[in-house]
């Protein structure tokens, strides 16, 4: 079994690779550990998830507002945050056969889980990258890549309060990159040093956190049927009293069962007053909220939804990855949710001649601003429709000879693979229904 899933996993990554949605980073000089880009695909993958979730935050609600904030920021942010202090992670390392690990992740004791060799004592090791500011590198200067989003939010929260005139409750949503230098990254994309974040943290009263995290939780848990994750493939983590970080009154993790085991995909926390309450007594200023409605001044309450932007295209991916057999061969399939689809629609002419890619290259440019579509007249039907099942294209239109009479094309349906003939006009309003 376990056999089976890892061989599923490989043929996942090799998919990725063949089909331009995720190399590995600096390739041609052997790598660099656990950095990837994306290609082709992979860009307008992320870009769909990311689009997924930003309109169903900040489009979708009035009580969310967006932010960017720099990746770089003020030192002090991270002592006040805790970073400094508390983001690290137990090391241990096996005096045999010199492999690392965390010393929470190992369930072996003493004992090397590679070799059985001893192990050394945990070591605390800060997972935050550092850097200096300037051409001096001395310790004044130090600065960190952010391992986390959320702090340029806390640090704006009067700004944009101010700026867009909310009031309690509302919340700020950011997408960005962070920065861990985690010990054993791996499992191809799912634990990486440079990751993007999705982050909304939602401000409000103390006394109705409770409820909001309530809320919250079910609001994230329906957004994944949105993203078409089965919903058997999800469930709820919640943690434990030795789990907790130090700044959560209570925390469930979503996870997803992925081919290596089930594995958090989200987290969501009650952060209590923790963050603007720290961020007051770095700061010295005032981060008090004043409530008009009840004439009261206090910190806001903090619920945090977090989620990884690359930890979802895995999700999505394996979630999505098939294989069936078609026409006495195993056909390859990604069956995403056609919103996420990267390319939303392939064109085909069924042959080269009789005017056949003229037309279909005028129903592609009728469609290319508004979606992204693909033109393809190499090879037979049947490998081209192989092509766009592998990388997800949700409908495959086809120009042939009656088109010439009558304006018809066949569209090919991915997942049952069925043919209707719709007429050429109809195409955008066909995709519009679908893929939108
Ligand atoms: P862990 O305990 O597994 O290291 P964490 O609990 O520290 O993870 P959070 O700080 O809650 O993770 O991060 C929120 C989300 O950010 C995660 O659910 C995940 O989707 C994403 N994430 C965190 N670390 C990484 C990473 N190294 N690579 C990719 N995504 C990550």
């Amino acid at each position: 079994m376990a056999q089976q899933t890892n061989d599923r996993m490989d043929r996942l990554v090799s998919l990725c690779k063949r089909r331009g949605f995720i190399f590995q980073s600096s390739e041609v000089y052997g790598g660099i550990n656990s950095c990837y880009d994306y290609g082709p695909m992979g860009v307008e993958l992320k870009k769909n998830i990311k689009e997924l979730w930003w309109k169903s935050l900040v489009y979708e609600r009035d009580d969310i507002e967006g932010v960017d904030a720099s990746i770089l920021m003020h030192p002090r942010v991270w002592e006040a945050s805790g970073h400094v202090e508390g983001f690290t992670d137990p090391l241990v390392d096996c005096k045999k056969c010199k492999m690392r690990f965390r010393a929470d992740q190992i369930d072996t004791g003493k004992n090397c889980p590679n070799c059985g060799g001893e192990l050394t004592e945990p070591r605390m090791f800060n997972l935050m990258f550092k850097t200096y500011m300037g051409p001096v590198e001395d310790a004044a200067n130090i600065v960190y890549l952010r391992p986390e989003t959320a702090q340029g939010i806390y640090v704006n929260f009067h700004n944009i309060r101010e700026a867009s005139r909310q009031k309690l409750p509302f919340g700020i949503a950011q997408i960005g990159k962070a920065f861990r230098n985690e010990i054993t990254p791996g499992n191809f994309i799912f634990r990486m040093r440079e990751f993007e974040q999705m982050e909304m943290q939602y401000f409000v009263k103390p006394g109705s956190d409770e409820q909001w995290f309530e809320f919250w939780k079910e609001e994230r848990l329906k957004w994944y049927e949105r993203l078409g994750i089965r919903k058997e493939n999800l469930e709820f983590h919640q943690h434990s009293e030795k789990e907790l970080a130090h700044y959560a009154k209570a925390a469930f993790d979503i996870q997803y069962k992925f081919p290596f085991g089930w594995q958090e995909i989200e987290g969501i926390h009650n952060r209590t007053d923790f963050d603007l309450g720290r961020h007051q007594e770095y700061s010295k200023k005032n981060l008090q909220y004043f409530d008009q409605e009840a004439n009261e001044r206090y910190i806001p309450y903090v619920i945090e939804t977090s989620t990884g932007v690359d930890r979802l295209m895995l999700t999505t991916l394996a979630d999505a990855y098939d294989e069936d057999q078609a026409a006495g061969e195993t056909r390859v399939v990604l069956r995403f949710d056609p919103r996420i689809a990267p390319m939303k629609a392939a064109i085909f002419p069924l042959v080269k001649k009789d005017g056949m890619p003229e037309i279909a290259h005028n129903i592609v440019n009728g469609l290319r601003k508004q979606f992204r579509v693909f033109y393809d007249e190499a090879g037979a039907v049947g490998r081209r429709y192989r092509r766009q099942d592998e990388i997800g294209t949700p409908y495959c239109f086809t120009v042939d000879s009656q088109t010439l009479q009558d304006g018809s094309v066949t569209v090919r349906n991915r997942d049952s693979m069925a043919q209707e003939r719709i007429s050429q006009d109809k195409i955008m309003d066909y995709l519009v229904e679908r893929v939108v």
